[in-house]
């Protein structure tokens, strides 16, 4: 079971262990670099010597990033566009060197463009990345989303028509409750969930899951309010969490609820306590 939370690099990205240390945890997701801005970084030598000793002599056992809030492939922006590709190559890049296992990316945010041309704007920038990193394994994630705007990646057949646009194993799915509840899949019973799950295999095919995001939502069914919540705290409660706990055991999973107090080790306990109920 590899279970974990959204960790915090301020101070430097090895800090992201002290907090997995305390928590007890063997997965987290991390930001590489100050996910809201432009400004890219470029992970020093000692940097990245200190973050793969503190990897190697921790009970983690897998990790990844979330991609920069502000890349969006589907910018009919050509400047926009281009800085989005150059960004997420540096994700890459930087995921690579870290020995991470793969990055989460919000597909992008059509607007005037529409979701046709936006959809084809994503995998040409999706090719593009892949081309330009051939030398790493690196898989990019898509997140479905909560339809917020003119998001892209809030039906699963968004994220199946990029797939099979980019046409590549280094593209992958990360699949996040609290999004696809605000997207109108809902998944709060038992019944639900199963139906949601079904329909995600025969769109994307469960082999291209990799990720999961465990979050409740604040935001009702089909509100495309990208809201988090602590576990069952929300609209959702524990149901959809416990069907993930038991049944996509095998899949990586963290959660990104708002940081406050010890709330992640309260939600990491209340996510435990739902194996085998
Ligand atoms: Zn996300
Ligand atoms: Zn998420």
């Amino acid at each position: 079971m590899l279970l974990g939370i959204h960790c915090s690099i301020s101070g430097g990205l090895h800090k992201a262990f002290g907090e997995s240390a305390s928590l007890g945890i063997d997965t987290f997701q991390i930001f590489t670099k100050n996910q809201r801005q432009w400004k890219e970084k470029i992970i020093e030598t000692q940097e990245k010597s200190i973050f793969l000793d503190d990897f190697k002599t921790s009970h983690v056992k897998l990790i990844f990033s979330h991609a920069s809030y502000l890349i969006n492939l589907a910018s009919n922006d050509d400047i926009l566009w281009e800085r989005s590709v150059r960004a997420l190559i540096g994700e890459v890049q930087r995921c690579h060197d870290l020995g991470l296992a793969f990055t989460i990316l919000h597909p992008g945010s059509a607007k005037e463009l529409g979701e046709r041309e936006g959809i084809k704007k994503i995998i040409k920038a999706l090719k593009t990345t892949l081309q330009e990193t051939k030398n790493s394994a690196l898989k990019i994630l898509l997140e479905n989303t909560a339809g917020q705007g003119s998001s892209i990646g809030y039906r699963f057949e968004h994220l199946k028509q990029i797939l099979d646009g980019a046409d590549s194993a280094r593209i992958g799915v990360c699949f996040d409750t609290c999004h696809a509840f605000a997207a109108g899949y809902d998944i709060r019973t038992k019944t639900g969930f199963e139906a949601t799950m079904e329909e995600l295999d025969s769109i994307i095919g469960l082999k291209n899951l990799y990720a999961i995001h465990l979050n409740d939502s604040k935001g009702e069914l089909g509100s495309n309010l990208d809201r988090h919540e602590h576990i069952g705290k929300g609209r959702l409660g524990l149901e959809p969490f416990r069907q993930i706990m038991n049944t996509f055991s095998h899949i990586p999973k963290v959660i990104e609820t708002p940081k406050k107090d010890n709330m992640d080790a309260v939600n990491l306990e209340v996510l435990r306590g739902l194996i085998n109920t």
